[in-house]
């Protein structure tokens, strides 16, 4: 399969966000699933994927430190599409966590609080796929900015397909607004990008649209598409913990 996969990873950079949907249902079939942090880009593609394959798998991280609007949205998303959105969570409870590292640990050592809660359940999911589709988009971020629309994630060891690579945002708007896509209510409040509680606020007049994530650290990933190894969980009972 990478043979193949290094022509069809050059052929694909042209193709149409629905033909790498296509693509990736008619060669991984239920082996495939749609990851979404349920920000706008995850919406258009969650909308655009069910209308090619509407028996598409989602899932999403559950930090369980979101926002009440973006578990109604889930809510929403159910009940439109008719699907379920699995939801990852972290081996270890927001007590847990706590008893373990410290209180507040988003407020000291974000990048280990991300990998607990967010890139650890991510891998066990992703180790029972062969492929996973995302919504990033090169614009977002610097680390993103040479994504290829099919490619092999050799952080998670699988395919990884980013239909929306090369959109914009306004190429995103547009098509949640003419597709009535249902979207975080946040987003109409100065929230573009839309993470944690803890880690999320509103954007200024002139901020870049990811301003709002991790505000006042360098940070501006959360793990799942960087290339740093993923930094695996001390066992709680092996530490004592009960
Ligand atoms: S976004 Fe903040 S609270 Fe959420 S997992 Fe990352 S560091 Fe923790």
């Amino acid at each position: 399969m990478k043979a193949d996969l290094e022509r069809v990873k050059i052929f694909a950079d042209a193709w149409k966000p629905e033909q790498v949907l296509s693509w990736a249902f008619a060669n991984y079939g239920e082996n495939v699933a749609l990851a979404t942090g349920m920000g706008i880009e995850g919406m258009v593609l969650t909308d655009m994927a069910w209308r090619i394959n509407p028996d598409l798998k989602v899932f999403t991280g559950d930090t369980e430190f979101l926002f009440p609007e973006t578990y109604d949205l889930m809510d929403r998303v159910e009940e439109k599409y008719g699907i379920k959105i699995e939801r990852l969570y972290s081996e270890l409870t927001p007590e847990d966590q706590a008893r373990r590292y410290g209180p507040r640990l988003w407020t000291r050592d974000p990048d280990r609080c991300c990998n607990i809660r967010k890139v650890v359940p991510l891998r066990r999911k992703l180790a029972n796929l062969d492929a996973w589709i995302t919504a990033i988009r090169r614009s977002q971020t610097s680390e993103r900015a040479g994504i290829r629309k099919i490619d092999w994630d050799p952080k998670f060891d699988l395919i990884k397909m980013c239909p929306l690579a090369d959109w914009s945002r306004q190429m995103v708007w547009n098509y949640a607004l003419k597709h009535n896509v249902p979207y975080n209510s946040l987003h109409d409040r100065n929230y573009p990008s839309i993470g944690c509680t803890h880690c999320t606020r509103a954007v200024q007049l002139g901020e870049d649209a990811r301003a709002g994530r991790w505000s006042g650290f360098p940070k501006t990933e959360c793990g799942l598409h960087t290339a740093e190894p993923v930094e695996p969980l001390v066992q709680l009972s092996a530490a004592g913990d009960d």
